[in-house]
This record gives structure tokens, C-alpha cells and sequence, in this order.
């Protein structure tokens, strides 16, 4: 099939070097620097963007903040909701052109970027705008030493302005993650998208614009991790930072947030174990596990990147992986015919080659892929890739590599397996594959991870937490546990006597 054409309202979006959204005007950046962005499938530069940095930090948190106290505090929250589904709205009207947009830059296929984040996207801002007329307080029954009598409640305040620093794997839906909440509870926020995929974000900007959200509530600032993440992380007037992407700088945002302690929720890495049992359904639980793997090239922080098959299934599950693979056609994203497009970067790209060349010294076996197809050229792509390791020593079975390699081990007890599955820093999702229900349960108890998957993987839901145990991260995002993370809460005593 051909490579799609660019829609005329994309074509337009992308004719201008794009400037940063800083208290609702478009404005050029105060470095005068333009980076361009590269379409990871051509490994061609398509578009300009603002090059954001210490100054331009400092006026989109003087923005936010300036709406924080001002036209926003004033907004009550029905209005809010009204704002929020008129941009989920927006969202989908726009769905195409967004989709083309992440595509280009992120390299997916534009049916995942479609149905994976734009709808999904609309979906997580319509959840949260049934949240601002529901986010109460409560009376509480003290009991004071005097006897005197005494009203005790509680008031839930938005927490103020938060820092979004996202990362370039879903470049729209990690935005509408973090923008769900702080739009619900009533906070202001400064968002910086990742280099490699800024333009979703600007996109988006201009359709919160357009949905009446008042100036400076979201600001973006297109730039770099060091020259604008570093000095937003460390701000002063910043309330609250909310950041995905990799466990050191996520490290790295937790010291620079310890200044004046702001509020930190981290979604970082992960180690996925994803465990078959005997009794599984073998062809639902290899297609689920292939998915797993190579959904978005394997840049997905709950990849199925370790996978526990029980050694009287190993064969058949290898077999059946091998021919997920074999069916996935890898090429660029505008191509409607494609299932997996390049990775991110040539960055990335070295990184997943360099872990193939590892394991293979390491002595893992390969069953299928490890390289980049022999008929692609000037992209940045990777065959599916499936690896046996028999003795779990390679670093392929322990280190994040965040690309279509999933690592392949047996077992046959499962009190050793589960310590197995547990053995790693990570601890962000696991899974199960069974048809016996006190294993599945079971298990599922005893993994150390934020997502437990029986029989499926990738369940995301935007009324259900996900976060991290261990170093996958601070705090849970979705779901009401979310609410509490972008508000403070004020317990007021009346002394009623
Ligand atoms: P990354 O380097 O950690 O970047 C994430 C974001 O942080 C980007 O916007 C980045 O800007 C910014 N950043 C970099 N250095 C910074 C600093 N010193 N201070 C403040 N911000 C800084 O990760 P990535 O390369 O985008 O993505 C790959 C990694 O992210 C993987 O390890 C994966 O596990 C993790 N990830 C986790 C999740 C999750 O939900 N847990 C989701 C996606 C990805 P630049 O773009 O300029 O570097
Ligand atoms: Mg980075």
C-alpha cells in the first residue's frame, strides 16, 4: 500500500516554526532557538519548534501561577467539566490530524496512534470531567480534650502549579494523563513534552485554546530535558511535579524537587514478568504475550519483556510467538498496511541493537528477528525479536530495553518462579496466564507489581490506579487515587462554644 498523503490542516500546522503556548499567546522563545523534529521512519526533519529554556520556565510558571490565583480559582466546577468535555470533544473532531501528527513524529502506526491515543486521550478527558463537582471534603467527629464542642471538616484545595514532564512513547495520551487531573482539581500546569515528539503537544495546546480553558491554566514549552525539564523540576513556585519516563531522571526530579519540597509523582521503567502456566490456553496466552511485546515497537514502560513459560509448553509457546513475529509487517507508520513502525531514534535504535549484540555474546539464543529489516532504509526500524535464555543470565532478562525484544525463560516450580518474576528493581505491571482460578489469584497476590494482568495485557482504564511498586515509581496516576495527588487537604476546626 502507499504511504498515506499529509492532511492539509497538518500540512499547515507544520508549514511555521512552532512557538511555545505561555499564558494562552503563542510566543517566539527567548533563546531564539529553533531543534528540529525527525520523522524516525525517513530519519528526515519535518518541522521546527521553540527551543524553551530557563527564561522561558520562568514565565510559563508565572503564567500558571498568575491563573492559579486568578481566572481559574474563580471557574466553578461545573463550569470546569463543561471546558474538559468540550475539549474531549475537540479532541475527536481533530482525531485525524492528530493522529497523522504522532505518527510523523513518534514513527507508530497512524491506526495505534488513532485508536491507542487519540481515542483513548478524548476517553481519559471525558473520565475526568465527571471529577471536579465530586472531589469533597468531610465532617469529621473529634473529640476535643476540653469537651468543648467542635466542628472538624476538611476542604480539598487544588494543590497549585504542576510541572508535566512526559516522555515520547505516547506522546498525547501521557499528556492527557497528567492535564485530566490538573484540569479536574481546579490546578494550572506547565507541560514539557519529550524532544523527540513536541508537536502533539502544541496541537493539543491549541485546542485547549480554542476550548475557552483561560489563559496560563496550561502552558507548553517545547525544549530539552537539561535546558528546560532541569530548571522546571527545580522551580520554586512550582507546587507539584508529575513525570514519566526513565528511572534516572526520574531520580534526578526527585533531588531537584527536595528544594522546596514540592510534591513528586513518578511513572518510571519497568521489567514486565509475564508468566504462562501449564494449564493456559497456549495460543491465546503467545498471541497476548506477542502483543505484549511489540505493541508501539516495545516502547511501552509495562512491556511483556520477561517471559515465564512453564517447560512442558515451552515448545509450542515458542512456536507460536515465532509466528506472531513472522506476521507483524515492520515499516513506516503512514503506511495503513504496517503493524509496527521504526522506533523513536537513531538513539533508540542503538540502544535495542547494542541490548541484541549483548545477549548474543552473552550466549542468549535467537529464536526470530534481531535485526533491522534488510529492505528498510534511512528509518529506524527493528525486527520482532524473540530470545530464549535458559539460565536467566543475560542482561536482556533484567535490564529495560524499551523495543520488540522479549526474553524467553522456563520454569517448573512455582514457588521458585514467583521469586524469579519478583527478582528485579522493577515493579510497575506483571501477568498471569492460566485457566485454573486459585493459581491465578494466588500468584497475582504474591507479584510485587502496580498491574497484575490475567489473561491480558495493557489494560489501562482511566477510572483504575497504575503506578509502580519498588523503583517504578511514586504514587498511582487514574482513578480517584490520582484526585488526591494534584490536592492538598485543610482540616478546619469551629470551636463552637
Ligand atoms: P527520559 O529521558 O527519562 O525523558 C522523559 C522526559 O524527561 C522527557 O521530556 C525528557 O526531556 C525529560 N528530561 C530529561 N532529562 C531531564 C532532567 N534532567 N530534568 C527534567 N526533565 C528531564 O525518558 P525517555 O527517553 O523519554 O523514555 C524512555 C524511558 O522512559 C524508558 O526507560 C521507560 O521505562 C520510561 N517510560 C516510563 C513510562 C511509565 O509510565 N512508567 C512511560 C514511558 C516511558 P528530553 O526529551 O529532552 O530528554
Ligand atoms: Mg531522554
Amino acid at each position: 500500500m502507499a504511504i498515506m498523503d499529509i492532511f492539509s490542516d497538518v500540512q499547515q500546522f507544520l508549514s511555521e516554526p512552532k512557538k511555545l503556548f505561555i499564558g494562552g499567546e503563542w510566543v517566539e522563545p527567548s533563546s531564539g532557538e529553533y531543534f528540529p523534529v525527525e520523522n524516525p521512519a525517513t530519519g528526515q526533519n519535518f518541522a521546527q519548534v521553540s527551543m524553551a529554556v530557563e527564561a522561558d520556565v520562568d514565565r510559563a510558571v508565572a503564567a500558571a501561577r498568575n491563573a492559579q490565583e486568578g481566572a481559574w480559582a474563580k471557574v466553578q466546577p461545573a463550569e470546569r467539566s463543561r471546558l474538559m468535555i468540550r475539549l474531549a470533544e475537540l479532541i475527536e473532531a481533530d482525531a485525524e490530524n492528530l493522529g497523522q501528527i504522532i505518527s510523523l513524529e513518534n514513527g507508530k502506526p497512524y491506526t495505534n496512534a488513532y485508536k491507542g491515543e487519540v481515542v483513548i486521550t478524548a476517553n481519559i478527558i471525558r473520565y475526568f470531567a465527571g471529577w471536579p463537582s465530586k472531589i469533597e471534603g468531610s465532617t469529621i467527629p473529634v473529640s476535643p480534650r476540653g469537651g468543648e464542642p467542635m466542628l472538624n471538616y476538611t476542604l480539598r484545595e487544588p494543590v497549585g502549579v504542576c510541572a508535566l514532564i512526559v516522555p515520547w512513547n505516547f506522546p498525547l495520551s501521557m499528556c492527557a494523563w497528567k492535564l485530566g487531573p490538573v484540569l479536574a482539581t481546579g490546578c494550572t500546569a506547565v507541560l514539557k513534552p519529550a524532544e523527540q515528539t513536541p508537536l502533539v503537544a502544541l496541537r493539543l495546546a491549541e485546542l485547549i485554546q480554542k476550548a475557552g480553558i483561560p489563559a496560563g491554566v496550561v502552558n507548553v514549552l517545547t525544549g530539552f530535558g537539561d535546558r528546560a525539564g532541569a530548571p522546571l523540576s527545580a522551580h520554586d513556585d512550582v507546587d507539584k511535579i508529575a513525570f514519566t519516563g526513565s528511572t534516572g531522571v526520574g531520580r534526578m526530579i526527585a533531588k531537584a524537587a527536595a528544594g522546596n519540597m514540592k510534591k513528586v509523582s513518578l511513572e518510571l521503567g519497568g521489567k514486565s514478568p509475564n508468566i504462562i502456566l501449564p494449564d493456559a490456553d497456549i495460543v491465546r496466552a503467545a498471541k497476548g504475550s506477542a502483543d505484549g511485546i511489540f505493541y508501539n515497537q516495545g516502547q511501552v514502560c509495562t512491556a511483556a519483556s520477561r517471559l515465564y513459560v512453564h517447560e512442558s509448553v515451552l515448545d509450542q509457546t515458542l512456536e507460536e510467538l515465532r509466528k506472531h513475529a513472522a506476521a507483524h509487517l515492520v515499516g513506516p507508520g503512514l503506511d495503513p498496511a504496517n503493524t509496527m513502525g521504526p522506533l523513536v531514534s537513531r538513539e533508540q535504535h542503538g540502544i535495542v541493537k547494542g541490548y541484541v549484540d549483548r545477549a548474543l555474546n552473552e550466549g542468549a539464543e535467537l529464536i526470530c528477528g534481531g535485526k533491522a529489516p534488510a529492505h528498510l532504509e534511512g528509518g529506524y526500524f527493528m525486527e520482532p525479536t524473540v530470545f530464549l535464555d535458559r539460565q536467566e543470565q543475560a542482561c536482556i532478562a533484567r535490564e529495560e530495553i524499551f523495543g520488540p525484544v522479549v526474553t524467553v525463560m522456563s520454569w517448573s516450580d512455582v514457588d521458585e518462579l514467583v521469586h524469579r518474576a519478583n527478582n528485579t528493581p522493577f515493579g510497575l505491571a506483571a501477568g498471569v496466564w492460566t485457566n485454573n482460578l486459585k493459581q491465578a489469584h494466588t500468584i497475582a497476590a504474591k507479584l510485587k507489581a502496580g498491574s497484575v494482568w490475567i489473561n491480558c495485557w495493557n489494560v489501562v482504564d482511566p477510572a483504575s490506579p497504575f503506578g509502580g511498586y519498588k523503583q517504578s515509581g511514586w504514587g498511582r496516576e487514574m482513578g480517584k487515587n490520582v484526585i488526591d495527588a494534584y490536592t492538598e487537604t485543610k482540616s478546619v476546626f469551629v470551636d463552637l462554644s
